[in-house]
């Protein structure tokens, strides 16, 4: 019989956790010839997650939990859980029921049976999101797929299914600032795509508005390509170019036709347009400078503040 850990990241779940528990039971009761653990991350909550989360564990056997010292991310929380794992297979998902556990039977089959890897979720539809959001998600795909090697397919969600090999790869990229959807295809193995209809969370609020989608879009991007970075140099290059040009018509004009002192208008586009372009460049060149800043200090992904996994059930 195998054991698969079932990673959880939970910020504000109170609501909607033990339903989550509940319905994920019923499923896995269904299915035969694996064992079932799950492994909830509780990243900081500021309601009663981690209370409910206690409560589980004392009512199921198989419900373990770590819980932060405060809010780490998502990202922190699902390297958290995977560290817990010893399963010979890892699930990860979301505590809201927006991933299906009916789904399960189908994810193992491709890992156990048709010799896959892990077997990933891609959302079709969106129902309930706004064009607005949609729009960019699309743009954020398409741009991530043409400025990187690293691919990922549109839709991707973090809902899989992994093998114990393919977890342990993911482990040993031990970067602070985590970018999982990067780093699950980064890794290489064979993934199987399946697609999905999107439903509506059921309890609770999402935590993700614009500005934070925003700034994780530009982490994904930062964290798997250096093309914003050629693209200055690049830049560099075409407006030198451009100014040699310019310069040498200039000093002609000069040398032919003497000194024709009305310049005021040229001169003020081009200051001001090579003074945005600097701004511009240097922003850039700063993203990267931020990442590297953050990689060198080294600081732990997470902290726990309490957990009923004893040491020697961890994997590292
Ligand atoms: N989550 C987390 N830490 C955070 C934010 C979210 O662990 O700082 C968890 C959350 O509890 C949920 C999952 O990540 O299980 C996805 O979050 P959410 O449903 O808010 O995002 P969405 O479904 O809108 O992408
Ligand atoms: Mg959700």
């Amino acid at each position: 019989m195998s054991l698969i850990d079932i990673v959880v990241p939970c910020y504000n779940e109170e609501e909607g956790l033990r339903h989550f528990v509940e319905v994920t039971n019923s499923v896995i009761e269904g299915i035969e010839g694996h064992r079932f653990r799950y492994i909830l991350v509780n990243d900081g909550s500021k309601d009663k997650t981690y209370l409910v989360m206690k409560q589980l564990a004392e009512e199921y056997d198989n419900v373990k939990y770590i819980s932060f010292s405060r809010n780490f991310g998502k990202e922190a929380a699902m390297y958290a859980g995977f560290q817990h794992t010893t399963g010979d297979y890892v699930i990860v998902m979301d505590a809201d029921l927006q991933h299906p556990p009916q789904l399960f039977p189908e994810m193992i089959r491709e890992v156990t049976l048709n010799g896959y890897d892990c077997c990933a979720l891609r959302r079709t539809a969106r129902e309930g999101e706004s064009r607005f959001r949609e729009f960019f998600s699309k743009m954020f795909f398409r741009m991530q797929n043409a400025l990187s090697e690293t691919k990922m397919p549109y839709g991707a969600v973090d809902y899989r299914i992994m093998t114990r090999q393919m977890v342990d790869s993911i482990l040993e990229l031990s970067e602070v600032q985590r970018f999982s959807k990067g780093l699950f295809s980064w890794v290489g193995f064979n993934t199987k795509w399946i697609p999905y209809q999107s439903v509506d969370r059921e309890m609770g609020q999402t935590t993700w508005n614009f500005w934070k989608l925003f700034k994780y879009a530009l982490d994904g991007i930062t964290s798997f390509s250096v093309a914003p970075l050629r693209f200055i140099s690049g830049m560099g290059i075409v407006i030198f170019v451009i100014a040699l040009i310019y310069i040498l018509i200039t000093l002609i004009q000069t040398l032919i036709f003497g000194i024709d002192v009305p310049g005021y208008a040229t001169t003020l586009m081009v200051t001001l347009f090579m003074g945005g372009i600097m701004e511009f460049s240097i922003g850039i060149v700063g993203e990267y400078l931020g990442r590297i800043f953050m990689e060198t200090k080294d600081r732990p992904i997470y902290i726990i503040h309490h957990t009923n996994i004893e040491e020697d059930e961890k994997n590292d």
